[in-house]
């Protein structure tokens, strides 16, 4: 049986090693604290309780965290299993601590009932919403690891859900905030109970080649580090087999046997500096035969989960393939650690740096084209501050927009539901369409056959595009005679406020020509439409814009109408912007440079007025500024110029076709830096016929210097074509 005291002398050895910044006193009283609260409470192996919140906190000490997770770790099962509040810790550790606690004690609540995939999904998200601080999960996945250590005193049932539930939620959640080998030792730990009999046959025929393995790795291990030390790089390397959950996975995907596998061995090299790392490439490379397309640089594209090495694969001894990952100390560090190894080098140290945790945002979804900064504020993740999940009373979550009401809830689970809907009880109470749902409510819509359906107000009320849809398909089921009232009114309101009269259609050559235009069979369709929300009367109208001006104009009646901007009118009014361009007529707007051609000084651009992130910059040759040309955007385009005497560099992007050949990145790379240009990332695919592209983007300060590098670029021996991205 396990004591006390071995589970005490580890923690503080952990804590000596990993934070010996820690606050000592305060360990050691929230140690007195949990033992005293869960004094009466044993293990299953029948040790004292108090040797579990022990052991996730060396965990949580181990991978760096700071003091007060590690007494958010001590006390984490305090709220849930003991008498203990949330006041009371709060009183004697702060508020920090205590938030902690509730926060891993919420997560300890959540029940799975569903794990389908998609369910699976929703639950790490909602793992990520619920918790306000990335420290809530990252104690949770700790508590979940010693659990899954100690799971041999489980029931066989309990071992089987519990090892479902890790490999599904816990496992995943792991991978994406970068900690890898948290991962997988929860990985293989639930493969035994999960597949028992696979398990043992794996880890038999591993232990059966231990020697020659090791014999191998050993033999390899040295040649590099010979080569290595002969041209004065200094690394550590090693060498392992890959992790057992990874070879069975490939097994069963492949379909194949061990034998059969490609690589089970994996070597490290890390290295003082990025530099090095490249140049140990090129040793390794010489070295041994590549097995062409497994090279994957991710220095200078990192994952999204800031994961960063280079990975290649070459073939040794006996034609056994292998893998060599190449990073320095520093992302050693993150790629063990992840998220959590910011907190290494954080504590009692003012970085102010935020723009470091932009990337904690993108672990979880796709990057919309917004300005992370404005999300980041501090270390809260507010990352899923733009959804919320519910719970149907059977426990499927629901997945929905921030701020959405049980109008939206109800439309989520069925139009049915929603359109038969008479009330709804969030939490087992009556609740009111409009009320805002939280993460974790329980949601129950009271329907009734004799209901009258949606009202007009729920288009307002409702956050979902899918409710408001739904919600108007219905009114455009049901509701046809005032739909066509209504979309009259506003269709004639806006021609007149064009100072088109609405009789213009009633012309008996003009009409047919104008439905065809708009591809409705009769006014009242379109009417219909615009009634039901189908179409807006600003677009129908801007489709027949011109025809309805040149008639208006051969009845005599035409007055100005609206402005259409002329693409090529000079800039009659200029203000300046911090971003380095003026937009004519407008006073100050964000400015924000398209990604699909990566616009320079000197470029000869445009404008475009998107909805809610300002005006996006465009190359007046990119495709999508060809748009301009529709009159109905025509309003949208603007006329904008660089503001001369910038400074500032511009991000811009080049693709390069080559003939492809060793080191040619090397060389790309060296074409940037022998002008001081700073890369950011770069992108290589290959194409058929030995050609590869590579997408480089980069910051330069103008179209002078932009020409300088293609022209470099051109130069590099094999370089096919170098053009500016456009995609
Ligand atoms: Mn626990």
């Amino acid at each position: 049986m396990e004591t006390f005291q071995e589970h005490y002398d580890s923690l503080m050895r952990a804590i000596r090693r990993y934070t010996p910044y820690a606050d000592m006193d305060a360990v050691e009283r929230a140690i007195r604290y949990a033992d005293e609260k869960h004094k009466n409470q044993k293990r299953k192996d029948g040790s004292p309780y108090i040797i579990h919140p022990l052991a996730v906190a060396e965990i949580v000490a181990e991978i760096g965290l700071d003091t007060d997770a590690i007494l958010g770790a001590l006390l984490h099962d305090c709220i849930e299993d003991t008498d203990a509040s949330f006041d009371e810790i709060a009183d004697q550790f702060g508020p920090t601590v205590a938030e902690l606690v509730e926060g891993v004690t919420k997560l300890t609540r959540v029940e799975f009932s569903t794990l389908e995939e998609q369910q699976a999904e929703n639950l790490r998200k909602m793992f990520m919403a619920m918790s306000k601080d990335i420290r809530v999960v990252l104690i949770k996945i700790c508590d979940r690891l010693h659990n899954t250590r100690t799971m041999m005193y489980q029931s066989k049932e309990k071992q089987i859900t519990k090892s479902r539930e890790t490999m599904d939620i816990y496992a995943p959640l792991a991978h994406r905030l970068g900690m890898q080998k948290i991962k997988w030792e929860l990985e293989d730990t639930s493969l035994k109970y999960l597949d028992p009999q696979g398990y043992d046959e794996l880890m038999g025929y591993l232990e059966a080649h231990q020697a020659e393995a090791e014999a191998f790795m050993e033999n390899i291990r040295s040649r590099i580090s010979e080569r290595l030390s002969a041209v004065g790089i200094s690394c550590s390397i090693s060498g392992r087999i890959k992790h057992v959950y990874s070879i069975y996975r490939k097994m069963k995907s492949q379909n194949k046997t061990l034998e059969e596998l490609y690589d089970l061995y994996a070597f490290r090299v890390i290295v003082d500096t990025i530099s090095d790392c490249y140049n140990v490439l090129g040793h390794i490379h010489e070295m041994f035969k590549l097995v062409p397309g497994r090279f994957k640089d991710y220095i200078s594209t990192p994952k999204p989960n800031m994961y960063q090495s280079l990975h290649t694969t070459v073939i040794g001894e006996q034609g056994i393939p292998f893998e060599v990952q190449i990073r320095t100390k520093e992302m050693h560090e993150t790629a063990e650690y992840g998220v959590a190894a910011h907190w290494k080098y954080k504590e009692g140290v003012e970085t102010g740096n935020e723009k470091e945790f932009e990337w904690i945002r993108r672990l979880l979804e796709d990057q919309q084209e917004t300005d992370a900064e404005d999300y980041i504020h501090s270390l809260k993740v507010d990352m899923f501050d733009d959804e919320v999940f519910v719970f149907t009373p059977k426990g499927k979550v629901i997945s929905l927009p921030n701020g959405s009401t049980p109008i939206d809830f109800a439309y989520a689970i069925h139009s049915g539901v929603g359109n038969t809907m008479i009330g709804a009880k969030v939490n087992n109470r009556i609740a009111s369409y409009d009320v805002q749902l939280h993460n974790g409510d329980i949601v129950e819509i009271l329907t009734s056959k004799s209901a009258k359906g949606p009202s007009r107000d729920w288009l307002n009320i409702c956050k979902s595009n899918q409710a408001r849809s739904k919600i108007k398909q219905w009114f455009k089921r049901e509701k046809r005679e005032e739909n066509i009232a209504r979309g009259k009114s506003s269709f004639e309101g806006e021609l007149r406020r064009m100072n088109l009269s609405p009789s213009l259609l009633q012309n008996e050559e003009l009409q047919p020509q104008l439905l065809r235009k708009l591809s409705f069979d009769s006014l009242d369709d379109m009417y219909a439409a615009i009634g039901y929300g189908g179409i807006t009367a600003v677009k129908a109208i801007g489709k027949i814009r011109e025809d309805l001006l040149k008639a208006s104009r051969s009845a005599g009646s035409a007055k100005e109408s609206g402005k259409v901007i002329e693409i090529s009118q000079p800039i009659r009014q200029s203000r300046h912007t911090d971003a380095g361009v003026v937009v004519e007529d407008i006073d100050s707007c964000m400015i924000k440079f398209s990604r699909c051609c990566t616009p320079v000084p000197g470029d000869d651009i445009i404008g475009f007025i998107t909805k809610g992130y300002g005006v996006s910059i465009h190359r007046r040759d990119c495709p999508n500024a060809k748009a301009a040309n529709d009159p109905e955007q025509a309003a949208r385009w603007v006329n904008v110029s660089w503001l001369t005497g910038g400074s500032k560099p511009f991000a811009t992007t080049l693709e390069v076709l080559a003939e492809d050949r060793d080191a040619l990145l090397l060389d790309i790379a060296a074409a940037l830096t022998s002008r001081q240009i700073r890369m950011k990332e770069i992108f290589g695919k290959d194409l058929p016929g030995g050609r590869c592209q590579f997408t480089v983007t980069f910051e330069v300060k103008g179209l002078e210097e932009l020409t300088v590098v293609m022209n470099k670029f051109r130069d590099i021996d094999g370089v096919v074509d170098v053009k500016r991205g456009q995609n």
